[in-house]
C-alpha cells in the first residue's frame, strides 16, 4: 500500500520558476490515492463537532464535498467575486501580487454555527485567515481547518493561531 505523500506529484518553477507546486491531480486520479486523502483528513478531523462544511474554489470543493457528505452534513461554497449568485459577503486579503476577494453567500451560514474549513493546501495562510475572517463576519464559529498540504517554510500555521489546523502531509 502505497503511503499519501507518494502519491503527490512535485512540479518545479510551475506557475513560476523557483516555486515546487505540489499537485493534486495525481492523487486524485488514482482511485486509492483519492480514498486514502479523503479518509485521513476526515480521520485528523474524527472528534470535531461541525455543523457545515465550508470549502473554497476550486480545489476546496473537491476535498470538502466528500468530507461533508460522508458526515451527513451541509458543503458551504466560497468563491472568487462575482461567481455566487445570491447576496453575498466578501472578504479581500493579500497575495503576493496584489489583493484577491472571495464571497460566500449571506443566508449559508447562520450566527453560532460550527464551521469545519477544508482545503486542498496551505501556504502563505493568506487564503485560509481570509476564509476564516468571512465565516466569522456571518456569525459562525471556526471549529478547525483541515487540509490535505501543509508547507510549513511559508509559516502559515502562524496567522492561524488560536484555530485548529491538521494537515496529512507537512512538507518542511
Ligand atoms: P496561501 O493563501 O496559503 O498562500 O495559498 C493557499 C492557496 O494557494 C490554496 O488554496 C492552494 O490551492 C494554492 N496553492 C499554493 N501553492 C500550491 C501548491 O504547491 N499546490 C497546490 N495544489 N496549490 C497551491
Amino acid at each position: 500500500m502505497k503511503k499519501l505523500e507518494e502519491y503527490v506529484r512535485c512540479i518545479p518553477d510551475f506557475p513560476e520558476e523557483g516555486v515546487m507546486f505540489r499537485d493534486v491531480t495525481s492523487v486524485l486520479q488514482d482511485a486509492d490515492g483519492l480514498h486514502l486523502a479523503i479518509d485521513t483528513m476526515q480521520e485528523l478531523v474524527k472528534d470535531l463537532d461541525f455543523d457545515i462544511v465550508v470549502g473554497p474554489e476550486s480545489r476546496g470543493f473537491i476535498f470538502g464535498t466528500p468530507i461533508a457528505y460522508n458526515n451527513h452534513k451541509p458543503f458551504v461554497l466560497i468563491r472568487k467575486k462575482g461567481k455566487l449568485p445570491c447576496e453575498t459577503v466578501s472578504m479581500e486579503y493579500e497575495l503576493e501580487y496584489g489583493t484577491a476577494v472571495i464571497e460566500i453567500h449571506k443566508d449559508a451560514i447562520l450566527p453560532g454555527q460550527k464551521i469545519l474549513i477544508v482545503d486542498d493546501l496551505i501556504a502563505t495562510g493568506g487564503t485560509t485567515e481570509a476564509m476564516i475572517r468571512l465565516v466569522e463576519s456571518l456569525g459562525g464559529e471556526v471549529v478547525g481547518v483541515v487540509v490535505l498540504m501543509e508547507l510549513a517554510g511559508l509559516k502559515g500555521r502562524e496567522k492561524l493561531k488560536g484555530y485548529r489546523l491538521e494537515s496529512a502531509i507537512c512538507y518542511e
